[in-house]
């Protein structure tokens, strides 16, 4: 077969446009393809819901890949364990109760799985504003190329519409301050010091509905609620995640 520079680029740019298209609308948008990010957006995908994912950087995985201090290995409690061996994930227990994975595996396997769940990844794609009009509600975001952010270009952004929209950014909880500077609410507590036994628990009850339509999981819970932080503990990340789709999935 000979192969055609043009039609390569006729098939690269005619399906990401087809699909963008298609993701004008959805379901749930995760903003955030960290740990807590794409726990989330596989289990609501899983269930038959348009769930795109929409992360700022090229690669997904957040801050998962470098485990503790560069060491690629995390964490998990026996609480989330379960969590491990339902995405497959290798892991053995270091001692009693606390068990060792591979960062790397962890971030591919949870990858793979939203990936075979239906979940659609739009990345290097920031979010910037959000879009709410007469009912008070969170509908729709504000999204731009990533480059465009970073080299501060004059581009104005387009917009999209989602019915649910999770705030799975981390430390930053970025849609949830754009939603209080703007509205006045949600309050933004900030995070707290290391305390990974507190914030462990924390993390999983600050996970919920925050203003109308927009729900907060993994470090973003923690940021807009006042929990505190936990380190290369992964276990509330994964419970977040799925506790932000139980609700979101019992919401529609
Ligand atoms: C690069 C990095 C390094 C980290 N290093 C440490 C550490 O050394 N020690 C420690 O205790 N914790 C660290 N953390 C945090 C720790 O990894 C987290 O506790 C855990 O990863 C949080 O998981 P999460 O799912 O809440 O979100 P994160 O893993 O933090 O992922 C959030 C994702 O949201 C994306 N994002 C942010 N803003 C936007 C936006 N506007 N639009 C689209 N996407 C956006 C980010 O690129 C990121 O991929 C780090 C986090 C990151 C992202």
């Amino acid at each position: 077969m000979t192969l055609d520079e043009i039609t390569i680029s006729r098939a690269i740019i005619s399906e990401q446009m087809h699909i963008m298209l298609e993701y004008m609308d959805m379901d749930v948008a995760v903003v955030g393809a960290g740990p807590s990010g794409l726990v989330c957006a596989t289990l609501i995908a899983e269930k038959g819901l348009k769930v795109g994912l929409i992360e700022k950087k090229l690669s997904v995985g957040g801050g998962m890949w470098g485990g503790g201090m560069m060491f690629p290995r995390i964490v998990v409690q026996s609480e989330a364990k379960r969590l491990l061996d339902r995405f497959n994930i290798k892991s053995s227990e270091f001692s009693p109760g606390y068990y060792t994975a591979s960062s790397i595996e962890s971030v591919a396997k949870l990858t793979a799985s939203a990936a075979d769940a239906g979940v659609q990844f739009f990345n290097l794609t920031y979010v910037e504003d959000v879009m709410i009009k007469g009912d008070g509600k969170l509908s729709g975001l504000v999204i731009n190329w990533q480059p465009v952010e970073a080299t501060g270009l004059h581009v104005d952004p387009l917009t999209i519409r989602c019915r649910i929209t999770v705030d799975a950014t981390g430390h930053d909880a970025v849609v949830a301050h754009h939603v209080s500077k703007k509205c006045g609410k949600p309050k933004i507590v900030g995070e707290g010091t290391m305390w990974a036994d507190n914030a462990e628990f924390a993390v999983v009850t600050h996970t919920k509905e925050v203003f109308p339509g927009l729900f907060v999981c993994g470090m973003a819970a923690n940021a807009v609620s006042g929990g505190h932080r936990m380190g290369p503990v992964f276990g509330g990340m994964l419970l977040s995640g799925e506790s932000a789709a139980m609700q979101i999935l019992d919401l529609l």
